[in-house]
């Protein structure tokens, strides 16, 4: 047998739009909505591989109604950002991390894996291309959204024989344009988002459906978002779609931690996360924090609260980078987290965000941040 074609960037091929879209106001920006002038695609298939990638016009997809992706959810995806620095450079944020991930999503759905390195030189290629859509202003990118999809014709259960990468990018604006916003949640125990053994530490679409209607419960009582527990201990594990950060002050030595849930399987592996907690460790603990990967319970946050120790709480992800907590529904109580009345986030989020946008920005110059 001949061996199988990896990705290969330099095979790419590009057709040009020939009507270039009108830009929106930057203040008018909706995320997601709006799309930019192409698209980047790469057909796979069993016998020979990654054919040659493709950027082409932004334009419909044409499946067969038995295509799998639409019977058996053989589909995963990512979600990152392309930034433009004060030089009109434009920056990508540890793509690798991404591209591992969506390398492992692939991989537990029987969908084909790809050569890192090529993904990340091809939607290098990409955002380049859509530069005239990422405003120059800080807290403006380019979220952009590799998919990979099942295309095999077939209502038989199995692996699919081909699969089709594709890029799609989208100009968004600053999640809080006005600054910070505090959101208060609600403890969900009605309803599980991953568990020991399932596949909640993998980017599948088949994760998200399932968490609109507990994300409506939660709105029709006027929360935001979800928190996530797991278990009869009820374990914090993520809210909606970030991972979760509690800062604590220890009962007894009243040690000042930063803690989050361990990769256990059920957490998704955010890239924020990890960013966080680099940061944490090497500019937190010369100033006396603990950082913990560890399990907490809603139980552990609400006893800090009610004595006093609960310093600030927030979540993580890269669509706002950190998005502060005031407080949390859970048995009918309002655990508070330790914000003032007049105060839409804590210190450490605060300072998170300036720390992560500067490398993005390519303010700070730093290893995490990729010039295209
Ligand atoms: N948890 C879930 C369930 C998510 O969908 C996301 C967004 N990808 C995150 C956490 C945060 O991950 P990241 O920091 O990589 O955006």
């Amino acid at each position: 047998a001949t061996k199988l074609k990896d990705l290969d960037a330099s095979k790419l091929s590009i057709t040009k739009a020939t009507k270039p879209k009108p830009l929106s106001k930057p203040e008018d920006l909706v995320f997601g909505k709006m799309f930019t002038d192409h698209m980047l695609a790469i057909e796979w298939d069993a016998t020979e591989g990654w054919r040659e990638p493709r950027i082409t016009p932004y334009q419909n997809l044409s499946l067969d109604p038995a295509t799998c992706v639409f019977h058996y959810a053989f589909e995963c995806f990512e979600g990152m950002k392309a930034y433009k620095d004060k030089d009109g450079k434009v920056r990508l944020f540890r793509p690798e991390k991404n591209m591992d991930r969506f390398n492992k999503s692939s991989a537990r759905i029987a969908l084909p894996t790809f050569n890192s390195e090529a993904l990340i030189e091809l939607i290098s290629k990409f955002a380049q291309l859509e530069s005239r859509f990422i405003p120059d202003q800080k807290g403006y990118s380019l979220y952009l959204r590799p998919t990979m999809i099942g295309t095999q014709k077939t209502l038989g259960v199995g692996t699919p024989q081909s699969a089709m990468l594709f890029v799609i990018a989208s100009p968004v604006g600053p999640y809080y344009p006005t600054g910070f916003k505090a959101v208060s949640l609600e403890a969900t125990d009605y309803a599980v988002r991953a568990w020991p053994g399932g596949v909640g530490d993998k980017k599948l679409g088949a994760n998200y459906a399932p968490c609109i209607v507990p994300q409506q419960q939660a709105a029709s009582r006027g929360f935001q978002q979800n928190l996530w527990l797991f278990g009869e201990e009820e374990y914090v594990t993520e809210v909606g779609t970030m991972n979760m950060f509690a800062a604590i002050k220890d009962k007894k030595t009243g040690q000042k931690e930063l803690v989050t849930a361990p990769l256990d399987g059920t957490i998704l592996e955010g890239v924020t996360r990890d960013s966080v907690l680099q940061l944490a460790r090497e500019r937190l603990v010369p100033e006396g924090w603990k950082i913990s990967e560890r399990k907490y319970t809603m139980f552990e946050l609400a006893e800090a609260s009610k004595e006093g120790r609960l310093i600030e709480a927030f979540g993580a992800g890269t669509a706002a980078i950190v998005s502060p907590i005031r407080a949390i529904s859970w048995k009918g109580d309002l655990v508070d987290c330790g914000l003032k009345a007049n105060e839409e986030s804590g210190e450490i989020a605060l300072r998170m965000k300036d720390w992560i946008e500067g490398i993005q920005y390519g303010e700070e110059p730093h290893k995490w941040s990729y010039v295209t």
